[in-house]
């Protein structure tokens, strides 16, 4: 299994995520170009994804779209209500669009949604399954429900949000009514909560384990990736050996192969 996560935060999400030769994407929020390009380093044309499966329908998950549909004519899957939700519905190919159920299987690969908790319309994260292996993506989480732990447990690769360092949220230069939306429970999850998570999720070995979806305006990828580490250990959490914690970026690719 590869994952790179090819962007990651508020301009823009998608993570590739190649399990035996099936090849996915987890959003696609920044431009086709930009996908195209960072799959060909990778050594993958565009034109040979087998899926692209949406988690909600704000603009920096799926603003990719219209070109992947209507010039590689690649196949979307989202949740209904996410499909009505999205800016651009009206112009892709129907045939591109296939509402996704509990859970789908491509070429030997279960795709399975699992809702989270945001001010979107159907959001979800995903867990994809291959053979022993497991990978979860959660981003855009207000709070962690029941259903998110039991979603993300005993995945060999999590990816998962560490939206922002509390304090600079409240000390930072944002309105108040933005601020209250990002702590709100239909909002982003917090470094603190990010770790907490981590720290108590059910897991069996070496899980590795990708920040997510950081702000650049109220975190720093030192702060989240400090945060987490801190409450791992005070938490007994062997570091690089129960649990890796990578970083992701904006602007650059995040890789690991597993298994
Ligand atoms: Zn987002
Ligand atoms: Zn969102």
């Amino acid at each position: 299994m590869q994952v790179h996560v090819l962007a990651s935060g508020s301009t823009g999400n998608a993570t590739f995520i190649k399990m035996g030769n099936t090849k996915m994407l987890v959003d696609a929020g920044i431009s086709a170009r930009r996908i195209k390009n960072s799959l060909a380093e990778l050594g993958t044309a565009v034109e040979e994804l087998d899926g692209i499966f949406i988690t909600h329908e704000h603009r920096d998950h799926i603003n990719g779209l219209p070109t992947l549909t209507k010039k590689y004519k690649l196949p979307v899957y989202a949740k209904a209500a996410t499909f009505d939700s999205m800016y651009c519905r009206e112009i892709l190919p129907e045939s591109c669009c296939k509402v996704i159920g509990d859970s789908i299987d491509i070429s030997g690969v279960k795709v399975e949604p699992f809702s989270i908790s945001h001010d979107a319309a159907d959001p979800v994260g995903y867990s994809l399954y291959h053979q022993n292996l497991k990978c979860s993506v959660a981003t855009d989480i207000g709070f962690v429900t029941d259903s998110v732990k039991k979603a993300i447990s005993y995945s060999d690769v999590l990816v998962f949000e560490s939206n922002h360092d509390v304090d600079l949220l409240k000390n930072g230069a944002y309105p108040w009514h933005l601020k209250r939306r990002i702590m709100s429970n239909r909002g982003h999850l917090s470094n603190t909560d990010a770790a907490w998570t981590i720290a108590r999720m059910a897991r069996q070995k070496h899980t590795k384990v990708f920040l997510a979806h950081l702000s650049q305006e109220n975190n720093r990828p030192e702060i989240a990736e400090n945060t987490v580490r801190n409450i791992l250990t005070e938490q007994g959490c062997e570091l690089n050996v129960d649990i890796d914690i990578r970083l992701t970026y904006p602007d650059k690719t995040a890789s690991l192969t597993e298994g």
